[in-house]
């Protein structure tokens, strides 16, 4: 009586179970599962028969086989269903589970961009597609400053809105990633020079507007680099090492983004060449100390010079030490450069005493000799042995170099001030300091960089920030020295503002010692 509709329901259960069974077929691809959707089709037809054999015989006799069989089927129809059930179930949990942990080893956790494994597998496959392509990386200028000014979470919460900015002025087709610390690429299909200007005028317009972050207005400025496939590299290696010389020159230039040529190699050439030449060269005092008299406006009290250093060449001419100084910062020679350089002053210092002529040295410091106490070190040996006194030397101190590492700067810097020295903030206006550092540092002296200087006269911009430094230098009881003077006209004009020592080619170039002297005889 019962076995009609059990049976039926059978039937439906196994129905059921078909679909399912053929997903999971499907998702596998595993002959089990295989031979067990052929099993339940058979089974489909045993309990059809079995239906068919209820509805044609007749049932007036005992019944109870048939109703015991009716049970075991129905009991085995519903254990398939939900067997079938469960496994997609579990199968679908583990393929999402399987999905999420793809996903998280492709993306970078922190922008939910690409990261660098995505990013290199999908360079590979650009390059087997053998399609003209672009490739750009993308570095935040000073990041490690921003980091140490806001700290790692707000530094974290800027990354992922630089990220953010980038991939609205992309198209869908670019692909964005954040390949560690502060660098994103982007593979693009603009290959042209008018599609590359419109990307990267769109991009770099978009960072013109500063992000709010911790109730800062943070200026963020980014450097990129640019190579194209198949016309410059044909490899991903060649493309990605192309792409990072022209990011490092896109950083020298300070602006813009710059696509590789074979010109950026030769100097990234030059860089290996100077490296490998720095060693021997320190060790064989390949380098000389030129001297740039300074012009006291005020009173006289003696020669104030600037030390730079000159690294004269076999063939003729010099290495400028804006190419081999970041070098040596590099390679950690810097240091030895320092310490030769102030051998060097205290050897002229005692020959400008000897004829009879009173000087100052200003002495260039770099981020490196900020720190430890290296440098505070030597100078004390020196004033112990009666080699040199405080007044006779100034201390040169970038403001990106004291940024580098701010609190170890500071602490230095203290210490060389206790000792009685005269700090000097170098190439003021060009680095990322605040107001406020100016009042936390032992500064004495603002020397306003020359492009300031050299702009007053053409740019009124210019002419209004040097009489603003000044200003706010002296009301911070700093003295200050305008470098990069080459006429007449902006030596008037900085009188006027009442600057104090004047530095530039208008009254000389760097000299070399013998010249020095002879200089400061007619002074
Ligand atoms: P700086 O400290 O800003 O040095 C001033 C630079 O401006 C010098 O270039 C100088 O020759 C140049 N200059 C001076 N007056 C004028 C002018 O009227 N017009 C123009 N166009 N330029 C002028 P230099 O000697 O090539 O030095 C370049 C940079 O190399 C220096 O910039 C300094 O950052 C670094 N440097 C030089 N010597 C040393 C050193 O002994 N140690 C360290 N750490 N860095 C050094
Ligand atoms: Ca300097
Ligand atoms: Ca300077």
């Amino acid at each position: 009586m019962f076995s009609l509709p059990l049976i039926l329901m059978g039937i439906l259960f196994l129905v059921l179970s078909l679909k399912p069974a053929c997903t999971i077929c499907k998702q596998s691809g595993e002959f089990g599962w295989k031979i067990l959707l052929g099993l339940i089709s058979l089974f489909l037809l045993g309990y059809i028969s079995f239906l068919f054999h209820l509805i044609t015989h007749d049932h007036s006799g005992d019944v109870f086989i048939e109703d015991i069989l009716t049970i075991i089927l129905f009991g085995g129809s519903l254990f398939v269903k939900l067997v079938i059930h469960f496994s997609l179930k579990s199968i679908n949990k583990i393929q999402k589970i399987a999905l999420k942990e793809e996903h998280s080893s492709l993306h970078d956790s922190l922008t939910g961009l690409a990261n660098r494994k995505y990013f290199l597998k999908r360079l590979n496959e650009k390059v087997k597609l053998s399609k003209p392509f672009s490739l750009f990386v993308i570095d935040i200028n000073r990041f490690k400053q921003i980091n140490d000014m806001l700290g790692h979470y707000f530094a974290d919460q800027l990354l992922i809105r630089i990220g953010n900015n980038i991939k609205k002025q992309v198209s869908e087709e670019c692909f964005l990633s954040r390949i560690g610390g502060d660098q994103y690429t982007l593979i693009c299909c603009a290959v042209t020079d008018e599609e590359i200007s419109q990307l990267m005028t769109a991009i770099y317009s978009s960072f013109k507007i500063p992000f709010n972050v911790n109730n800062y207005n943070l200026k963020v400025d980014i450097s990129c680099g640019g190579a194209l496939f198949p016309k410059n590299g044909e490899s991903v290696g060649v493309l990605l090492q192309q792409a990072d010389i022209a990011l490092r020159a896109a950083k020298q230039k300070q602006s813009g983004y710059v696509i590789y040529n074979d010109k950026l190699d030769n100097d990234a050439k030059s860089r290996l060449e100077i490296s490998s030449k720095l060693h021997n060269a320190l060790s064989n005092k390949e380098f000389e100390v030129y001297y740039q008299p300074m012009n006291k406006v005020q009173s006289d009290d003696g020669h104030h010079l600037e030390a730079l250093i000159r690294w004269p060449q076999k063939e003729g001419g010099f290495i400028p030490p804006d190419q081999f100084i970041p070098i040596a910062e590099q390679n950690n020679l810097i240091r030895q450069i320092t310490f030769f350089v102030l051998d060097s002053i205290c050897n002229d210092l005692l020959a400008l005493k000897q004829a009879g002529m009173k000087a100052c040295i200003h002495i260039n410091l770099s981020a490196r000799d900020l720190q430890d106490d290296l440098v505070s070190e030597q100078l004390a040996k020196l004033i112990a042995a009666g080699v040199l006194l405080p007044h006779e030397l100034i201390l040169e101190v970038t403001e990106t170099a004291i940024m580098k590492d701010l609190s170890n700067a500071k602490k230095v810097l203290q210490k060389l001030s206790d000792q009685g020295f005269v700090v000097s903030l170098d190439d003021f206006g060009t680095g990322y300091s605040s107001l406020s550092m100016l009042l936390e540092l032992p500064i004495h002296q603002i020397k306003i960089d020359r492009s300031f200087v050299m702009s007053m006269q053409q740019e009124e911009i210019g002419y209004q920030i040097v009489k603003s430094i000044i200003f706010m230098a002296h009301n911070l009881n700093c003295s200050v020295v305008a470098e990069g003077v080459e006429t007449k006209e902006v030596i008037d004009e900085l009188i006027s503002m009442h600057c104090d020592y004047l530095q530039g080619y208008y009254y000389s170039k760097p000299l070399d010692f013998p010249s020095l002297i002879e200089y400061c005889k007619q002074a």
